[in-house]
Parts: C-alpha cells; sequence; structure tokens
C-alpha cells in the first residue's frame, strides 16, 4: 500500500450532497484519524522542506485545515485566502466563473512582498477555479508559486488539466476517476 492508497481510502463519499447527482469526497475521516492526518500533513512538509518556501496560503475553507499545519512544521507563515467579504483589510479580489454563475476569491493586499516563495494549498481540485484564482491573486501582488498542492483531484473535471497548462505546478496526493 502507499502512501497515496492509505490516503484515498481515509477520504468518504457521498452520493447526492450538496446536490442530487453530486459525489462529494469528504476529506474529514482523514483529520479524524491521527495517524492518517499525521501521514497526510507529513507528505506535504516533506514535498516542500528542501524548497526554499517563504509562505504557505490555504484556501478557504478546507485549505486551511491543511495548509497551516504545513506551514508550522515549515517554519513559514501561512496566508488565508478567503471568499469574498471576510478578511478586515484592504483585498484584492479575483472573480472566476462557476457552472452557474460566479464566485470571488481575497487576499490582504499585503499578505506577500514581490519575489516570496508560495506554496497554495486546497483540500480539491475540481473545475480548478478556486485554486487558478488563488494562485492568480498572489502572482499579482508578485509571489513566486512554487507549487499549487491538494490532497485529492477530480482529473474527468479537467481542472487539474487546466492549472498546469495556466503554467501552475500542482501536486495532488490521490485522484477519484
Ligand atoms: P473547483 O474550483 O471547481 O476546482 O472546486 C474546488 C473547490 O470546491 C475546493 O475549494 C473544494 O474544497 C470544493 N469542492 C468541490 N468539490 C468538492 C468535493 O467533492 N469534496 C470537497 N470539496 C469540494
Amino acid at each position: 500500500l502507499t502512501y497515496a492508497d492509505y490516503i484515498k481510502a481515509h477520504i468518504r463519499t457521498v452520493s447526492d450532497w450538496p446536490q442530487p447527482g453530486v459525489q462529494f469526497r469528504d476529506i474529514t475521516p482523514l483529520l479524524q484519524d491521527p495517524k492518517t492526518f499525521r501521514v497526510l500533513v507529513d507528505i506535504f512538509v516533506h514535498r516542500y522542506m528542501d524548497q526554499r518556501v517563504d509562505m504557505v496560503a490555504g484556501l478557504d475553507a478546507r485549505g486551511f485545515i491543511l495548509g497551516s499545519v504545513v506551514a508550522y512544521e515549515l517554519n513559514v507563515g501561512f496566508v488565508p485566502i478567503r471568499k469574498k467579504g471576510k478578511l478586515p483589510f484592504t483585498t484584492i479580489a479575483e472573480q472566476y466563473e462557476l457552472e452557474y454563475g460566479s464566485a470571488t476569491v481575497e487576499v490582504h493586499a499585503d499578505a506577500c512582498t514581490p519575489g516570496q516563495r508560495f506554496v497554495v494549498i486546497d483540500d480539491l481540485i475540481a473545475t480548478g477555479g478556486t485554486m487558478t484564482a488563488g494562485v492568480k491573486l498572489l502572482r499579482r501582488l508578485g509571489a513566486d508559486i512554487v507549487e499549487a498542492g491538494a490532497i485529492v483531484d477530480l482529473p474527468e473535471l479537467g481542472g487539474s488539466q487546466v492549472i498546469r497548462d495556466a503554467g501552475i505546478p500542482l501536486f495532488t496526493v490521490c485522484d477519484f476517476a
């Protein structure tokens, strides 16, 4: 059993949530088990420990759970990229299209100094819109994106390909086809 198989075995699939027809990949069992949570964090920490990372950014909200622990272990700071209207100070925003409508993510304008090396973390890549928008925000502030990282890829939705085609290096631990 590889670490990826071990992680994947602790992700729960919930059918018809939040809408009929959706197979929601739920990472809470992975977080709830202390051994799998530790293995998960260690995969990311070992991957980035020699990459001269300056900062970890996490995407609202499940990206905060993994991202903040990885930041702590790498001994670097953490930046939250949040949904519209949640951050109190001056922000910059990126809007992106969803299947129905659009969404906006924001980051504080002083979250990055030009040239800082960022890893950007979320739980899952579906269409790739959220991760791409988060990376765009940080790049507007002058960040150097070491890599985007997520636990799960849903390759059939094409998001991971869109992200890589946009010139964003991407790492995911496991995928559900
Ligand atoms: P995307 O922007 O279409 O790639 O969607 C990814 C975002 O939606 C991430 O922030 C995920 O947390 C969330 N998301 C979409 N589908 C799922 C799922 O099946 N499980 C957990 N999160 C999901």
